[in-house]
């Protein structure tokens, strides 16, 4: 359908075409040593099977500690979703109970990271089946010096519907009404458009979401699957919310065409 050149982008109008429903958990920090509780963080200990950032993964024979496809050292975990728990908008995105996401410090943080396929980090569906206890090498070190190992895990919990909005940019707002943003007056227009969104803070969320749009560090970008679909976001791991590799914000990504999952950041 052709857009009229003259299209106006008052705000009022074009509102239903920038929302989009997002959901955003609680997250609760938890610890098991005393020390370190404070407003944020409550005294707990972990769960294997929950949907968590940091803490220790479920593990299964089938699903056991994965190993970094570069370098051979084992990956540290980073997150783990549980299917029956996201909303049911959300849930035909996954196959398996459990979504893992591990990652290799050491590779992806020497440029890995910008490559969705890397293989220094590995996106993972698994069935909640019989658990295996993760490795314990450093027993040792645990008794001579138990504070280095303090839990620290946060539990994610409660997803709750919000409205999300696109970044205000140029391109961003192009995008999201599929209008090309080449002339001049469409991109005055866009820009009338974006000081608009920013008076009413209609704001692209931070943080951990499922849904909703992109909140850019940099440039707008996509990410193409191998059978050439553009793939989209999953989830996004904000920086405010959890630290992946060197920084910035991480996105997991899934093809609509054929169900593979990547990732991507944004430093
Ligand atoms: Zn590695
Ligand atoms: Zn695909």
């Amino acid at each position: 359908m052709a857009k009229k050149q003259t299209e106006s982008f008052n705000l009022e109008d074009v509102r239903p075409r920038l929302e989009r429903t997002a959901f955003v958990p609680t997250l609760v920090a938890v610890t098991d040593d005393p020390d370190y509780v404070d407003d944020e963080t409550v005294l707990g200990v972990d769960d294997l099977a929950a949907a968590k950032i940091g803490g220790a993964p479920f593990l299964s024979k089938e699903a056991p500690a994965p190993k970094c496809g570069k370098c051979k050292q084992p990956l540290r975990f980073v997150l783990q979703l549980r299917r029956s728990e996201l909303p049911p908008a959300a849930q035909a995105t996954l196959a398996d109970e459990l979504l893992q996401l591990f990652w290799c410090d050491d590779c992806q943080s020497s440029g890995g990271a910008e490559d969705p396929w890397s293989k220094g980090a590995l996106i993972r569906e698994v069935a909640l089946g019989e658990p295996i206890a993760p490795a314990t090498a450093n027993l040792e070190d645990e008794d001579e010096d138990a504070d280095a190992d303090a839990l620290s895990v946060t539990f994610i919990r409660d997803w709750r519907e919000a409205q999300d909005y696109p970044s205000p940019l140029v391109e961003s707002l192009a995008a999201a009404l599929e209008v090309s943003a080449k002339s001049e007056a469409t991109r005055e227009r866009l820009e009338t458009l974006a000081e608009a969104m920013d008076e009413a803070e209609l704001e692209t969320l931070d943080g951990v979401k499922l849904g909703g749009w992109p909140r850019w560090v940099s440039e707008p970008e996509t990410v193409k699957c191998k059978c050439k679909a553009v793939m989209q976001p999953v989830i996004q791991l904000g920086e405010s919310a959890v630290v992946v590799g060197d920084g910035g914000t991480t996105w997991i990504v899934a093809c609509p065409a054929c169900g593979k999952k990547a990732y991507f950041c944004q430093q």
